[in-house]
């Protein structure tokens, strides 16, 4: 198998790089137990000293964990993955393992909403500064960075503002200043998006949405893509030793063993099946996406809809040339008002009221009064979230069934 070369599809199903399953099994089974026995004291010291690979203890690694963490790579293309305990777990591991005191990063204003808290308010009393910047112009981001910047950190597409970045501008200003570019790429995945094309260092992916399969459990990892030289980095000074292994090296037997923010062995289980069908759910619900998009535009009721897959929309050229043939499975769109928009999310019969994405069944959500109910109304103006503003996460029902739901939502709009 090592020396086939695999396409994507197949490498999610078959692709492996773990060693051999004891048993042979097709399906790599959950090992929920926390020890593992060493033939010899010496054998135990080679494990703990990082010298020989060995499973000792679950927090720091397991078999099922690893066997998650090395297909993820594969698919990757990376150098390795670390499985975390969710998405926001991969990000504060990875920021922990990364900066000191008086260091600063650089990051789009368009963020997830927790990571937009985690830099500002968890981060910030520690000495680590978060300079907010619109990605979309080149300028700003490139006066933002200054010697302290260690990160640069995006999103491939925001929601729910449905902003791209152009990844070959960021990576150039990246690369004049040596910085690291880190990609949350939770809503394209790597069948979607192929960070390591397009000048990112890691990416990570909340894999509590797509990757699992269709919201079956919480989920992170963090992919160093291999193509950061790490000896520039002077909170990895420590792992130098480890020459490209140092971020991985640092996070694994430092960050991650001493914060303890494992992935459970059954997550784990479910997230690898979640991986071998991820090109299907991720194909359809774009495909699904795409259909809701044209037809909301078509409405009268809908002010705007934003969604990259659109022609008309600003992002359609860079979302074409960067995402491999689709556009994502979130969308968002705007009523007359926030009254209005209640009133549609509370006339829908078949989509779910809920603040998940990515999951196989289709969910909405108004974000101002939910998911950025925290901001200020000065920030949610900041970070275009209105209070107009509708998100939908659409799954993999027949698309027909959930046009019919949106519509006659619509039609009772005024009613
Ligand atoms: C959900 C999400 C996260 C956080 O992931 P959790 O698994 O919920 O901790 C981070 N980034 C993005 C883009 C997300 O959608």
């Amino acid at each position: 198998m090592k020396d086939i070369d695999l396409r994507f599809e197949t490498l999610a199903l078959h692709g492996n790089g773990a060693q051999n399953e004891a048993h042979n099994a097709i399906r790599f089974p959950v090992y929920s137990g926390v020890a593992f026995d060493f033939d010899r004291a010496e054998d135990m010291e080679l494990a703990f000293t990082y010298r020989k690979p060995a499973h000792a203890y679950s927090r720091i690694t397991n078999p099922t964990v690893d066997h998650f963490e090395k297909k993820l790579t594969l698919l990757e293309d990376g150098l390795g993955t670390i499985a975390l305990s969710s998405g926001m777990a991969a990000l504060s591991t990875t920021l922990l393992a990364l900066l000191q005191q008086g260091d600063s990063i650089v990051a789009s204003k368009h963020l997830f909403g927790n990571t937009y808290s985690l830099l500002k308010e968890t981060l910030t009393p520690f000495g680590v500064e978060t300079r907010f910047v619109d990605i979309r112009n080149p300028e700003e981001v490139e006066k933002a960075v200054d010697p302290t910047t260690r990160i640069l950190l995006l999103e491939t597409i925001t929601n729910p503002q449905m902003v791209v970045p152009d990844f070959n501008e960021i990576a150039e200003i990246a690369r004049q200043h040596g910085v690291v570019v880190m990609v949350d790429g939770t809503v394209t995945t790597p069948y979607l998006f192929k960070a390591k094309d397009f000048g990112a260092h890691l990416v990570l992916h909340s894999t509590t949405k797509y990757i699992s399969g269709g919201a079956t459990s919480v989920g992170g990892a963090v992919v160093d893509l291999g193509t950061y030289d790490w000896r520039r980095n002077p909170a990895l000074t420590k792992y130098h030793k480890y020459g490209q292994g140092a971020f991985l090296a640092r996070l694994r037997m430092e960050v991650h063993r001493n914060f303890g923010s494992c992935m459970a062995p059954q997550s784990a289980y479910l997230q690898t099946l979640g991986l071998e069908t991820l090109f299907l759910r991720v194909k359809t619900s774009c495909e699904n996406s795409l259909r809701i998009a044209g037809f909301l535009q078509q409405r009268g009721e809908v002010i705007k809809v934003n969604y990259p897959g659109l022609a008309e929309s600003s992002f359609h050229e860079l979302a074409r040339r960067q995402f491999n043939g689709g556009y994502g499975g979130v969308l968002s769109f705007e009523l007359g008002s926030k009254e209005e928009a209640f009133r549609f999310i509370n006339k829908l019969k078949l989509i779910r009221r809920a603040t998940n994405i990515n999951d196989n069944k289709t969910l909405i959500i108004h974000p101002a009064s939910t998911i950025f109910s925290d901001c200020s109304p000065e920030e949610r103006e900041q970070m275009d979230v209105p209070d107009t503003l509708i998100r939908l996460s659409v799954g993999i029902e027949n698309v027909r069934d959930l046009i019919n739901d949106i519509s006659q939502a619509l039609d009772n709009l005024k009613l």
